[in-house]
């Protein structure tokens, strides 16, 4: 028996689309994060139908389907849930393959096959039509090849042609006043002589983001260290500058940064409200957990000086969001009470990071703690979904970022902007991957003077690309994740471009978090999802 080409509307079997992934089988990706599509024509034999790459489950009686090439999620009728039982095979059989399976096993059959399997409780027309929307939808793959879907997008050849940048990260201070136990940047000067960025070099990067940036009507410009209020005079300056070098070209320039609270006097609060500097705070949490690590280099703890002040700055600036980073750490993994504390604290919005490390560091979290955090992520999930019909803008911000990715069906080839649309430029103007390859030589991809070294962004591109990484090839959540942070890779394995392998796991488990708690909000409040695509939330 063959598919109908055509799905009368009629007799549709319930499926649908509720994340906004287009059916992309011909489509293009829209952003320098992808690449061209490469598409999966999966050989079969005649006649024979097989799964694409899914992830079936379900959740409050409901069924879902997440789509792997196109990252599209669909509630799917029982008819079609059942049709898809059909061909998983082993664990996977119950419909609800585990996390931790990277990829779903699952056989050929032939479309008589489904029919006679299901025809005592269902009408023949109805079992083709599901077939026929199931294989619409990408979720079914048939002999001729007759729906292409994404596999791994193709690696961008960008050898020799400029790139628009939207984002720099600006070393203004190689220098730190805290020591910080766990700090990447080896306590604020990252190996290399403390100094300070000179005006001119600030300068050039305005320029040279501007100039560089395509039609990209906004960009960004982050102040960073070491502790950038060290520098604050240039900070000033270069706000001042910048803003008037924009308004020439017709272009707004964002302004962040991410500081340690410890220089936020009165001036400089009125100046980023004034300005609207978003500000991102590195703090861990109530004194007990934050004075473990986030000390000065006499070992004295820093909570008690940046507590007043962050006060200050959290009654005062009102003009942009006002964020927390948390560092997990051995020890440091109570995420509600932290979570809880700093938003009594008043912070806008919340985001948890694992220390980068290695496993002998002190300071490293043990494989327990990985899980301990996943629990308190859930509990916090919990408490995101239940509020999440309120006005009150959700704060846990892993979440609201993986939704959006869920929501915006994102593919990604990788897994930020850095050597690509982002950058760093370090004291001197060297331009680095990131800010936090900052000052290092092997990472350095050309100057403010000389432009980016498009050879070696190429070279870059090409090795942290996801099609490089064998591991993620069969990896469900590939699209998403990408392999993981390249900074994260790098420190853990030494070679850039090598996936996050010691926590695959983990993040299946908070992807596949991610998308009950996507579905329940569909369900109860899909207008939330509307506002969270529009960057309104
Ligand atoms: S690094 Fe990410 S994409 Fe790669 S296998 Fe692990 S979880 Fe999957
Ligand atoms: S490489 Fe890692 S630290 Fe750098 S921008 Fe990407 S995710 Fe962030």
């Amino acid at each position: 028996m063959g598919l109908p080409t055509q799905i009368d509307p009629s007799h549709h079997t319930g499926l649908v689309q509720i994340s906004t992934a287009k059916a992309r089988s011909n489509a293009a990706p829209s952003d320098a994060h992808g690449g061209q599509i490469v598409s999966s024509k999966v050989p079969a034999k005649p006649g024979e139908i097989r799964l694409a790459e899914i992830r079936p489950f379900s959740f409050h009686g409901k069924h879902y389907v997440f789509v792997v090439p196109v990252t599209g999620i669909f509630e799917i009728s029982e008819l079609a849930a059942e049709i898809i039982r059909l061909f998983l095979i082993g664990a996977a059989s119950d419909g609800e393959a585990v996390y931790t399976a990277a990829a779903i096993e699952s056989r050929s059959l032939v479309a008589d096959e489904v029919v006679n399997a299901l025809r005592a409780r269902y009408t023949i027309h109805s079992i083709v039509q599901g077939l026929s929307e199931l294989q619409v939808l990408g979720v079914l793959l048939t002999e001729d090849g007759s729906q292409p879907v994404q596999a791994v997008p193709f690696l961008p050849k960008l050898s020799g042609k400029p790139f628009p940048q939207r984002s720099l990260v600006l070393n203004v201070a190689n220098d730190c006043n805290l020591g910080c136990t766990y700090c990447f940047a080896s306590q604020g000067d990252y190996g290399a002589p403390r100094r300070f960025m000179s005006q001119e070099t600030a300068r050039e990067s305005v320029d040279f983001l501007l100039q560089n940036s395509g039609d990209h009507p906004t960009v960004t410009l982050v102040f960073f260290g070491g502790e950038p209020l060290m520098n604050f005079r240039l900070i000033s300056d270069t706000v001042a500058y910048a803003t008037r070098a924009g308004e020439l070209v017709g272009k707004r320039i964002d302004f962040s940064m991410t500081t340690n609270a410890t220089y936020l006097t009165p001036e400089i609060i009125h100046f980023l409200r004034d300005h609207r500097v978003g500000v991102a705070v590195s703090i861990d949490g109530p004194k007990k957990f934050h004075d473990l690590r986030r000390t000065y280099k006499n070992g004295m703890g820093s909570y008690d000086m940046i507590q007043p002040r962050i006060m200050n700055l959290l009654r005062e600036h009102k003009t942009r969001p006002v964020a927390a980073r948390v560092t997990l750490t051995h020890g440091v993994t109570a995420v509600s009470e932290i979570f809880d504390h700093l938003t009594e604290m008043g912070f806008d919005e919340v985001g948890f990071a694992p220390v980068t490390s290695s496993d002998d560091d002190n300071y490293a979290l043990t494989p327990e703690e990985f899980w301990q955090v996943l629990e308190e992520f859930g509990k916090l999930t919990a408490k995101y979904v239940g509020g999440v019909s309120s006005t009150e803008r959700p704060r846990f911000s892993n979440l609201t970022n993986l939704l959006a990715d869920l929501h915006q069906g994102v593919i990604k080839a990788y897994p930020c902007g850095a050597g690509l649309g982002l950058l760093g430029v370090g004291s001197t103007g060297k331009l680095y991957l990131c800010h936090r390859f900052l000052e290092s030589d092997e990472h350095q991809v050309g100057t403010l003077a000389t432009g980016v070294d498009r050879a070696r962004q190429a070279e870059f591109m090409a090795v942290t690309h996801l099609s490089a990484k064998p591991p993620c090839q069969i990896c469900w959540v590939r699209n998403i994740c990408s392999g993981g942070c390249h900074h994260e890779g790098y420190k853990r394995y030494g070679t850039l471009g090598h996936a996050t392998i010691h926590r695959c796991e983990w993040i299946r488990a908070w992807i596949n978090m991610g998308l009950h708690a996507y579905v329940e909000i569909m369900e109860k409040s899909p207008a939330f999802l509307e506002r969270l695509e529009k960057g309104d939330t």
